[in-house]
């Protein structure tokens, strides 16, 4: 079997996630199960946020700040929140010249976020490129959370335009687009 470009996701002070936790993507795998409350949307809010989600909204109301660890009765808080995902780049899905490739995400109490390839640091400005050359975004259909299955045909035309258009792999297009008017 051919390896799953998503190989593994490490959180650490994320959310409900205080201890560095790994989840290996041997496999491909079709759904997160577990008891209310047990941090499976927590996973999802890790991976839209990785792949430069800003808005609070899009992770579920949550402030920027609360996204580290905040501690329990039993457990201090956290001072630093960071996600990391490997991929498999054999195929050069990514346009990097690395056959695996980790993007990492960390924000600190300040609310500072730093973006990170295979460890040295990026902005996001060159980040975003690279993830759309991929399809890879942290909306539209790339991941669909928990009431979500009907994300298409509820959103507006302009909504789905930009979905229709990432899974066309054209949102690099627009970036380009984009950032030309604004220079
Ligand atoms: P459900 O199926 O009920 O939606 P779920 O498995 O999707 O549940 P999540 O919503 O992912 O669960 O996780 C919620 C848990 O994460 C809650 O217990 C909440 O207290 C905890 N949590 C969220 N943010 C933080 C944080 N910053 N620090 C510590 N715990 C947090």
């Amino acid at each position: 079997m051919s390896q799953n470009f998503l190989k593994t996701l490490e959180l650490t002070g994320f959310k409900s996630f205080a201890e560095k936790t790994t989840l290996e993507f041997k496999e491909k795998v079709v759904a997160i199960v577990g008891p209310n409350g047990s941090g499976k949307s927590n996973i999802i809010d890790a991976l839209r946020w990785v792949l430069g989600e800003r808005e609070a909204k899009q992770l579920r109301g949550t402030t920027l700040d609360n996204l580290i660890f905040a501690g329990t009765a039993k457990r201090a808080g956290m001072s630093l929140a960071k996600v990391t995902l490997t991929f498999d780049n054999s195929d050069k899905k990514l346009p990097l010249d690395y056959d695996e490739l980790t993007l990492t995400r960390k924000i600190d109490k300040s609310g500072v976020s730093q973006y990170f390839w295979n460890e040295s640091e990026m902005r996001f400005k060159d980040l975003a490129p690279i993830l759309a050359k991929a399809k890879l975004g942290s909306r539209g259909l790339t991941m669909i959370g928990q009431s979500q299955s009907d994300l298409f045909v509820r959103s507006s035309p302009f909504e789905r335009r930009m979905m229709i258009e990432e899974v066309l792999g054209l949102r690099e297009y627009r970036l380009k687009k984009t950032q030309s008017e604004n220079r």
